[in-house]
């Protein structure tokens, strides 16, 4: 429906159209231009600045009358701030008349569409973004979860040839080995990145030989280093009594192992420096190769979760773009950053900082617990060992083996809970959660009934705050989680054993 109309004489000079005035107009014009009293006057009088501002405005409207052929256009007069739908013919030569309708409203929507298919196609863009990276990050589990489970399985299968000769069998087993500690890395990977997302991810700061840490990572890179013919150099800032630094040492051993294991990876010929310097305020850390180097347009997207730069189908290296994600996630909640220079065929230099803490005091000189100190501690300890699983409970009481250690075991909670009433010998307990019958916090808060003094330790493959919470309010007095850390079992025993 065309709600207003004016009909209008071009205004010529020299030939040219330069304004129009209006001849007649209904109450709709006004109605929806706003313009009152318009009869007799230009445009330009009514509207100054129309023309400047909206030159093919006239222009239109000109070449109309000047052709005879109608014609029809949407405009904007930033004037009135409004869209119109102008429809223009010509009745005679030099007049024109033109019918036209508000169509803000439309316009407005249609802009607001425009804006959300934009919004649309971006998420689109994004969520087939995240399917490629997906696709990309399950060819690459699969693999890194595939191939370990390779060589554990079939080196076990391997391993029961009666005639396997003495150097074979430590073979097989050191690869079994092997296998099993990637697949941990690979599962280590993923509860990382989970804890990190989630914000679950906690710090534990301390006191930290940074010097120690860096022999030890040499000590640890070296034999792989040499095994590729490649030279590894270790720089410390400080003297070693002074590198002490107050930060999480398992996470900096962590995101530095990450560093040398990819430049040892990419690296062929040359070899890598590692180390750090001290610089206004902070440690800046470094790990430096001669390899393969990363293009410029990767340097950024390498720190994203999955982001590998060779296509996962064409696979030289293994990985599963996790470890690079993970290490900044860690450098950013101990107040760092980190970053990448390269070259590409020449090398690569990363680096991250950590504010400069060092403690007033020095770090105390201890050595890890070795089972002897248990024994020593506890004369005759008994312990009680509560796990459905074969494999686990044997694995503990290889820990434990001792002379002087007497272990009980238990398949479920009820069972265990009947072995502390029945042997007031037991010096400590360490229970599994999830077993038949009866599960461990059940059995806990039990046998914390039966003698409230005896120390539970709760050892766990989900360490959940939720879990860690119920194994609190079940009354556990340590709580571990597999695969069992020896060195750390055996300090939570000795300490609770102390008591
Ligand atoms: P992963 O090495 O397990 O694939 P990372 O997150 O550690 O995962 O690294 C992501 C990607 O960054 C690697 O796949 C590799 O393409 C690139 N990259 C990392 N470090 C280096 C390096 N030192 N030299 C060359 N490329 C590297």
């Amino acid at each position: 429906m065309r709600n207003g109309y004016a009909y209008c004489q071009i205004i010529y000079e020299k030939g040219d159209a330069v304004d129009f005035i209006h001849e007649e107009v209904n109450k709709g014009y006004e109605q929806l231009t706003g313009l009152k009293n318009v009869v007799g006057r230009k445009i330009t009088e009514v509207l100054p600045g129309i023309l400047e501002s909206n030159p093919e405005f006239l222009e239109k409207h000109f070449r109309v009358v000047e052709t005879g052929i109608p014609d029809q256009f949407e405009i904007y007069l930033e004037a009135l701030k409004k869209w119109f739908d102008i429809s223009v013919y010509s009745p005679k030569k030099g007049y024109f008349v033109a019918m036209f309708d508000d169509i803000s409203e439309r316009k407005r929507q249609e802009i607001e569409l425009k804006k959300m298919c934009e919004k649309l196609t971006a998420a689109k863009e994004h969520a087939e973004e995240c399917g490629r990276l997906k696709t990309a990050f399950l060819a690459n589990i699969s693999h890194e979860i595939r191939t370990p489970m390779n060589g554990i399985l079939g080196f076990s299968e391997l391993l029961k040839d009666p005639y396997l000769s003495g150097e074979e069998h430590a073979e097989y087993v050191d690869l079994i080995y092997q296998s099993g500690q990637r697949m941990q890395a690979i599962i280590n990977d993923l509860i990382d990145i989970t804890r990190i997302e989630a914000g679950e991810a906690k710090l534990q700061i301390a006191e930290t030989p940074v010097n120690r840490l860096f022999h030890f990572l040499h000590g640890f890179f070296k034999p792989e280093i040499d095994k590729k013919g490649l030279y590894l150099n270790c720089t410390t800032a400080l003297p070693d009594e002074d590198s002490i630094l107050l930060t999480d040492g398992l996470k900096l051993n962590q995101i530095l192992t990450n560093l040398i294991q990819n430049a040892l990876k990419f690296t062929d010929k040359g070899g890598i420096d590692f180390g750090y310097t001290r610089k206004d305020g902070t440690l800046q850390f470094y790990v430096i190769d001669s390899g393969i180097g990363i293009p410029d347009n990767m340097k950024e997207k390498i720190f994203e979760r999955f982001r590998r730069v060779d296509n996962p189908l064409n696979r030289r290296h293994e990985g599963a773009g996790l470890g690079l994600h993970i290490s900044r996630g860690y450098v950013e909640m101990l107040g760092g950053t980190i970053w990448v220079e390269s070259i590409e065929g020449k090398g690569s230099k990363f680096f991250f900082t950590l504010p400069c803490n060092l403690p007033v005091s020095s770090v105390k000189q201890s050595h890890p617990p070795i089972i002897q100190d248990i024994v020593d501690a506890v004369p005759g300890v008994t312990i009680l060992i509560a796990e459905d699983e074969t494999m686990s409970s044997f694995l503990l009481k290889k820990i434990l083996k001792g002379e002087h250690i007497t272990i009980l075991s238990a398949v479920n909670g009820q069972e265990a809970v009947v072995l502390v009433d029945r042997h007031p010998e037991i010096n400590l307990v360490l229970i599994d959660i999830q077993m038949p019958v009866m599960d461990g916090f059940e059995a806990t808060s039990l046998i914390k009934k039966i003698r409230p003094e005896l120390p539970v330790i709760v050892q766990t493959a989900v360490s959940t705050k939720e879990t860690i919470k119920k194994a609190a309010q079940a009354g556990c007095d340590g709580f571990i989680t597999k695969p069992i850390n020896m060195n750390k079992l055996l300090e939570m025993m000795q300490e609770l054993l102390n008591r």
